[in-house]
Order: C-alpha cells, then structure tokens, then sequence
C-alpha cells in the first residue's frame, strides 16, 4: 500500500491519556448472576436513574445491562475507588494491556513504522511503561541537564507514579441473559469501560517538560492529544477543570509556536455536560482536526445548542443528520477537518478549500476502516504487513445503503461550500477485541491525512 510508505515518513507527537485495561470477556451467566444478585426490579429502576457516574455496584450493573441490551460501546467513570475490591471478587480478568488512547494510538504508529512516535504520559508507573511496544521509533521526552532528551518509555518510567487501571467489560453480539420476564440478546459486539477517575491522576504536561513543547513541535509532523474525559471538576487541592484547561490550551499554542505543527484532537465520550462544553469551547478552536464516533457528535451538538438535531441522531442515526451537524461543527470551530466513525461508515468534513481532492480523502479514510478491520480480526496491529488482515474483511452489508443514503442527503443539504465524502466500514463479524477500534481509526485516518498533505507541500 503505497500511502502507508508516505505514512512511514512522518514523525508525530501524542499525549496524553494512558492506563492499563483489565479485560473481562463478559458471558451471559456472568451477567444474570449480577442481575439475580441485586434483583430485576431495582436494576431496571436504576436504569432509568442512568447514573452518570459509578458510586456503588448497582450503578454499574444497571448502565452495563443498559449498555448490552442496545449493544452501544459505552464508558462510565468510576469515581469511588472503595469499589475495587467488590470488583475484583466479582471478576476474574482475562488480559491485562495498553490502554488509553494516547498509548493505544503510540504502539500503533510504532508498530506500524513511523519514522518517530513521541509519546508523553504524565503518568508513567513502570507497569504501564512495560505496556508500551519494544520499537527503536519509539520515544518519551525527558529533561536532562536542562535539555530535552528522548528515551524508550521502558527506560523512563518513574517509581511512585500512580497506576490507572480500567475495566473493559468486553461483549458479543448474541449473547443472552434474562431481566425479569424480559428476555434480552446483545445486538452488537462491543465494550462497557469502567473508567478510574480518581484525584491522583491528571492530565497536564510536567512543568519541568512543557518549556521544550516548541522543540517538540518542530521536530514532528503532527500530534494527536486526547484524554481530556478525565479531567475532573474539582480537585481537593483547590484546582479546577478550568486550570487544567487552561494548561492544555497553552500545551497546542506552544506545540505550534515554532511550527504550525497540524494537531487532531481525539474526542471521547464526556458524561459531564459542563465539562464536555468546556472541553469543546476552549479545545476545539485550536486544533486543526477532530475525530468522534456518532454519539459524540450528538453530545457535542447538544452542547453547541443544536437540542433538536442531536436528539434526532441518537433516535434515528439518520446519515443526513449526522452530516448537517458535521457541517455546523466544522463551521462554527472553523475546522480544518472533522472525522466521524459510526459503526457503518466513516465521514469527512472539511471546508471546500481543503488542499487534498475528495478522492484524496476517501483513500485516507479507506486506511482508516482497513487498519480497524486488521485489529478487530487479530486483536493487535504488530506490524504493516498485519494491514493485509484487513484488506481482506468486506464492506458490512449496509455499504450500498449507506452510498444511498449519502447521495440523497447530498442533494437535500447544502454541501457546495464543503467536501463531504464517506465510505462503508469494513466490519469483522467476530472480532477478537473492540477495544481502540476508534483509536484506530482516527490514528490512521490522520497519519494519512498529514502524509498526503505533505506530498503537496501542504504540510
Ligand atoms: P469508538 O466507539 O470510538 O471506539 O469507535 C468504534 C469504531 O470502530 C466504530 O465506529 C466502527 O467504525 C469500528 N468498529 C467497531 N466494531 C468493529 C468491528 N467488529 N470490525 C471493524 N470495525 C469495527
């Protein structure tokens, strides 16, 4: 594949979110015991309580049955830590391995030959260094002699540093369990994550570290930052969502201060309303690039104003709505691109003096749904060869659908001042993990963004 040599090329920046996933293969019994243990009726009351955080165990059995009986992908944050104990004598975990998108999306890169991934992770426990791949391309910034110096993050992890551990609830389509006199079978394949959220780990770059981003920044092609969902409020020491915020927003302008380094911003679920404004409000109009699955852009719609068009995507999930709102986004963020995966299909929307043709942008998104497809059918991608995996997975069969879809939506909004393009998802029935899918996709999807900009000396 020609765009992966181009891709091979480029040198790019990502922070900040990693931890380590606990993953659990859920089966049917697992879930009914649960239900039995606490009882149908206060499971489907608590349901519709939709907690918003994980406080006590019912919280949790009542969003993960919520989670399965729509098969959605779904993250909850945890944020009483008393709780692992009832975990752990509940579940036994089957895999323990990178998590956090930053560290999903560094072993990737690695994995895949990029001339340089930087990878920096405030956190950096030698347990979660042991996660990262043993690639020669692969680099943690450090200061040494007051001068900035890159080593493997095996040989940079820092005793003391706390550990984030998630648990990833993975399930299967056809899986079956009963509520009461309501029988239910999991729609799709996917993943519950019970998000740590506790008031040691934070999202910033060190002090001593963040002096040295421009030099950062002129040594890469891109960066890719995400893991703002953790974030917090408050903290006990006084600091607040708005400190760390403002920290983060000085993060890309001094990435960007020697170079207009292109920076994407991987948007996550953000369950806090306040949070996921703010989060958008002050993050989006400095990035050049956002990537989200289909919920996400509802969230942010609703946060935006747009009530009416978000609650149409999360009922309907209308093509033509999730492509209007694309637009507003792109609009009102003014946008270089946006990038949305739904289960079905991927979509670019940028405005229509985007350098790169739309033939152009389909191909990159085409990488993106291959190199998900190839980690959805061997549960990790440990080198370029692996992408083959994925080039053998057909389009899902809603693919011509989705086409129809996507010309009469064309002809029904106005797209002139835009380049809209879409492509089906190449969709593995049984996949190993669902795990970083979305990471995936966004990662490549913007590699190959950057690597074809540079081409055309656009970048
Ligand atoms: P996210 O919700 O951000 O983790 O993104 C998940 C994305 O991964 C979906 O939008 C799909 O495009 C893709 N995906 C999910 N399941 C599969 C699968 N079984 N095979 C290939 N791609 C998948």
């Amino acid at each position: 594949m020609g765009l992966i040599d181009d891709i091979q090329k480029l040198s790019l920046y990502t922070a900040y979110n990693t931890n380590v996933d606990a993953i659990t293969f859920l089966k049917g019994e697992i879930v009914q015991g649960l239900i039995d243990e606490f009882g149908a009726d206060a499971v489907r009351k608590r349901i519709e309580d939709y907690p918003r955080e994980i406080n006590e165990p019912l919280d949790f059995v009542a969003r993960l049955v919520h989670a399965l009986k729509t098969g959605k992908p779904m993250a909850v944050p945890l944020v009483n830590e008393e709780l692992h104990e009832w975990f752990d004598s509940h579940f036994r975990y089957d895999v323990e391995r990178m998590g956090g998108q930053a560290g999903i999306i560094a072993n990737l890169l690695a994995n895949l030959n990029l001339n340089r991934v930087v990878v920096y992770t405030p956190h950096l426990a030698k347990k979660q260094a042991e996660m990262f791949v043993d690639r020669p391309n692969l680099l943690y910034p450090v200061v040494e002699d007051g001068r900035l110096a890159f080593k493997h993050p095996r040989r940079a992890y820092r005793e003391g540093d706390p550990v984030k551990v998630n648990r990833i609830f993975e399930f299967r389509a056809g899986t079956t369990f009963r509520l009461g006199n309501e029988r239910i079978e999991v729609p799709f394949s996917g993943r519950f994550i019970v998000s740590s959220r506790f008031e040691s780990i934070r999202i910033y770059t060190d002090p001593e570290l963040k002096p040295f981003l421009p030099e950062i920044g002129l040594q890469v092609d891109g960066a890719i930052l995400s893991g703002y969902q953790g974030i917090k409020l408050r903290y006990s020491d006084g600091k607040d969502a708005n400190h760390y915020l403002r920290e983060a927003k000085r993060d890309i302008l001094l990435l960007k201060r020697e170079k207009d380094v292109k920076v994407h911003l991987e948007f996550a679920s953000i369950q806090n309303r306040e949070l996921r404004k703010k989060v958008i409000y002050n993050l989006f109009p400095l990035v050049d690039s956002v990537g989200m699955d289909e919920a996400e852009i509802a969230h942010v719609l609703n946060a935006l104003g747009y009530s009416k068009l978000a609650d149409r995507i999360f009922t309907y999930n209308h093509i033509q709505d999730t492509i209007l709102g694309g637009k507003i986004l792109v609009d009102e963020m003014n946008l270089e691109v946006l990038q949305i995966h739904t289960i079905y299909y991927i979509a670019y929307i940028t405005h229509s003096d985007n350098p790169l043709s739309e033939a152009e942008l389909r191909s990159s998104l085409e990488l993106a749904t291959t190199l998900a497809a190839s980690r959805a059918s061997l549960g990790e991608i440990n080198s370029p060869e692996d992408i083959k995996a994925g080039m053998k997975v057909p389009y899902n069969e809603h693919g011509e659908f989705v086409k129809l879809r996507f010309e009469e939506a064309k002809r029904k909004l106005r797209t002139r001042e835009y380049k809209v393009v879409i492509i089906p998802t190449r969709l593995v029935k049984n996949p190993v993990s669902t795990v970083g899918l979305g990471d995936t996709i966004s990662a490549g999807a913007f590699t190959s963004y950057l690597a074809m900009l540079r081409k055309k000396n656009a970048l």
